[in-house]
């Protein structure tokens, strides 16, 4: 099963760029196409061009490169998108070549162009259209506002933690996860869940999640592997992708299939 970026890849994708671009002036800026999931903004590369980076951060499973010009890059991954530092050579899906002051070169790669950038004003970037309806970060999820979000929710669980708005930057794997974690059924209904399993659900997700990033960057020098690709780490789950394994419960793990996508889980010890 092919790994999809999710919130640990693109924050270890950004501490990899920050490595790189953080104080740089971007000599040149080459965009050797004009889209990718959708158009980029016409004024991309005039308006990185020349333009020194201040500042980056990641928010849901966007990364942020802010420049002193009051703009801010936007990046999506989507499916298949990394960046690469410093390459050896280009390849015929990097779409965004950078090139600093000092002699570095990152390139954005996307076999299946399904990720997206954009330029905001960094000033206005609370209000743009990707970031304005993402909910918490999920290393900020309180139990109490989740309750409140998923009363009367019919629902499954697992697809609500899909949506961005209720928790930004969680995906299939991290999802499966953790609840299996917090020892919840997938497909309860998410307005049903008690005070105490969601205030279990809320530790899990923090815990999955802060034990990939920190995976993601102590398994790597520099964060960029001997090809330079930054943000892809090998990783061990519970349950994602493990069906038929055993689960340390004793039970086996199941999969199924909810909104069109797989679910992993144990049966035994997510009731
Ligand atoms: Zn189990």
């Amino acid at each position: 099963m092919a790994s999809v970026p999710e919130l640990p890849e693109v924050e270890t994708t950004v501490r990899g760029l920050e490595k790189v671009l953080l104080g740089r002036r971007l000599e040149r800026v080459e965009l050797r196409r004009d889209d990718l999931r959708r158009a980029f903004p016409q004024d991309l590369g005039q308006r990185l061009t020349g333009a020194s980076v201040v500042g980056l951060g990641r928010r849901g499973k966007f990364g942020l490169i802010r420049t002193d010009r009051g703009d801010t890059m936007v990046f999506h991954l989507g499916m298949s998108g990394k960046w690469r530092v410093d390459p050896a050579e280009l390849h015929a899906h990097d779409h965004i070549i950078i090139d600093t002051d000092d002699g570095r070169r990152v390139t954005l790669n996307d076999p299946r162009r399904f990720g997206s950038v954009d330029l905001v004003r960094t000033s206005d970037q609370a209000s743009s259209p990707d970031l304005a309806a993402l909910g918490p970060e999920p290393t900020e999820l309180d139990a109490r506002d989740l309750r409140e979000k998923l009363k009367g929710r019919s629902a499954p669980i697992k697809s609500l933690l899909l949506d961005q708005r209720i928790v930004a930057g969680l995906g299939n794997i991290y999802v499966c996860e953790a609840l299996h974690r917090a020892h919840i059924n997938p497909r309860q209904a998410a307005g049903r869940l008690s005070r105490h399993a969601l205030e279990r659900l809320v530790l899990a997700i923090g815990e999955v999640i802060g034990e990939a990033i920190e995976a993601g960057g102590s398994t790597l020098r520099d964060y960029a592997r001997p090809d330079g690709e930054l943000g892809y780490f090998s990783k061990r789950f519970a349950v994602y992708d493990r069906e038929g394994k055993d689960c340390g419960c004793g039970g086996k793990v199941r999969r199924i299939v909810q909104g069109g996508r797989s679910t992993f889980y144990c049966p035994q010890c997510q009731r």
